[in-house]
């Protein structure tokens, strides 16, 4: 019989190698983004030498992680922003619960950190109304799902379903035509974005020197959602810090034609302090236009204890453009059950990490070590070897699928793994 931790995850392989409609999605996403990124590649020549200095400042960046993010916290104080260090996810939900309270409307922009800790499922369980407003997130919302790419997390749902979806939130039939559809969650988002109390987002990096945040994004949400409510409250990794805004303005320049195959993102924003004006007698005032108050907590959940490991101290490295798993053929037929809150080959080390080995360890399994998520990571991490390193520790672990558990007796005690 099948280990509670292989028996439930076989199901969900099961069920995403038979769903037609889940593998039509995927496949025309991996068809489009390959295409782009080839073309943006192409384009931008000089993005050979930036990715190889970024490697080089993710080195340099998590070899002094614990500083930087001292610095980048007491720098964030300093301009009337507030800071806070989680050391786990159930300290992410404490400081989330006393920031937010009760009562309160809530957008969101995607965050992955933000799932580390379930923080909507937390944010809704004390009385708040939820809105997650990147057009992905918002689908897998509605549809009560579990996002499938670290980027893009409805990628796996075909415009047909999105259409389905969409119809039953306005109660009217909406056409499977995508600008169409693009045009439903634009209508229906647009108020909840002004009359939001709260707006929370992640960082797709950090400069220490100014402790700014760094918001790359393509819809124009996460802008409305760190601006227009009173309150912004971010939430990113430890991992995402960087000693100066030079290295971060780097990281945003490789990040995009890799993550979605474009040039450049439609927007970056650049987030230092709550809003403020010395526009009256030179006086500094903070609240302005923009929130009246910034909130940036630092998770680490796991990544201390990654760091402490060589080999998967490199995990830390990653940007999270996912570019990786539209190369692999693992992910390409199991899709968002290849992983668990972070998906792909480098998703297993994460997911290892931030949500427990027993979520991680039938993904571990499944990798081929192919290398090509190797091959396609504009920052050279070695994942294979770090999936190989994490098989060998779950092995010793007892987490051994009961086919190979036979194997391995029989190679103990006859010498080969035949059996009879
Ligand atoms: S090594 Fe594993 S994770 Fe990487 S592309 Fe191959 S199957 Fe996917």
């Amino acid at each position: 019989m099948d280990p509670a931790w292989l028996k439930s995850k076989r199901k969900e392989f099961k069920s995403w190698m038979t769903d037609e409609d889940r593998r039509m999605g995927l496949d025309r996403a991996i068809t489009a983004y390959r295409a782009a990124r080839e073309y943006a590649l192409a384009t931008l020549p000089e993005l050979e030498q930036i990715r190889k200095e970024v490697r080089k400042i993710k080195e340099r960046s998590i070899e002094s992680m614990q500083d930087l993010v001292k610095g980048a916290m007491e720098n964030i104080e300093l301009v009337h922003g507030h800071a806070y260090l989680a050391k786990d996810a159930k300290g992410a939900r404490r400081i989330f619960s006393k920031l937010v309270g009760e009562d309160k409307l809530v957008v969101k922009s995607k965050s992955l950190v933000s799932d580390e800790i379930l923080l909507n499922e937390l944010l809704e369980e004390q009385g708040n109304r939820v809105y997650e407003t990147d057009l992905g997130e918002f689908i897998i919302q509605l549809r009560k799902e579990k996002p499938t790419h670290l980027l893009n997390p409805a990628v796996h749902v075909p415009k047909e379903e999105v259409a389905k979806t969409f119809s039953k939130l306005v109660g009217r039939r909406v056409g499977a035509d995508i600008p169409t559809l693009v045009g439903v969650a634009r209508e229906f988002l647009r108020d909840k974005f002004c009359t939001a109390d709260v707006g929370i987002t992640g960082a797709n990096v950090v400069a220490a020197n100014t402790g700014t945040l760094f918001v790359i994004e393509n819809e124009g949400n996460a802008r409305f959602v760190s601006n227009a409510p009173p309150v912004h409250i971010c939430v990113t990794g430890i991992d995402k810090v960087v000693p100066t805004l030079s290295d971060a303005f780097k990281v945003v320049q490789v990040l995009p034609p890799y993550a979605t195959g474009i040039l450049m993102s439609a927007y970056v924003s650049m987030i230092t302090s709550p809003s403020r004006t010395a526009d009256i007698e030179k006086t500094l005032v903070y609240g302005a236009h923009g929130p009246k108050e910034l909130h940036v907590i630092f998770m680490d959940n796991g990544r201390t204890e990654m760091f402490k490991d060589p080999v998967f101290r490199e995990a830390l490295y990653c940007l999270r453009c996912g570019g990786c798993m539209y190369e692999c053929p693992v992910y390409r037929v199991l899709g968002g059950s290849f992983g668990h809150n972070y998906f792909g080959g480098i998703g297993i080390i994460w997911s290892a990490f931030t949500a427990g080995e027993e979520n991680a360890a039938a993904a571990a399994d499944a990798c081929t070590k192919c290398a090509k998520c190797k091959e396609t990571c504009p920052v050279d991490i070695d994942v294979p070897k770090m999936v190989e390193h994490l098989k060998q520790r779950l092995i010793r672990k007892g987490y051994l699928a009961p086919k190979h558990e036979e194997i391995k007796k029989s190679i103990l005690k006859k010498g080969h793994p035949f059996g009879q």
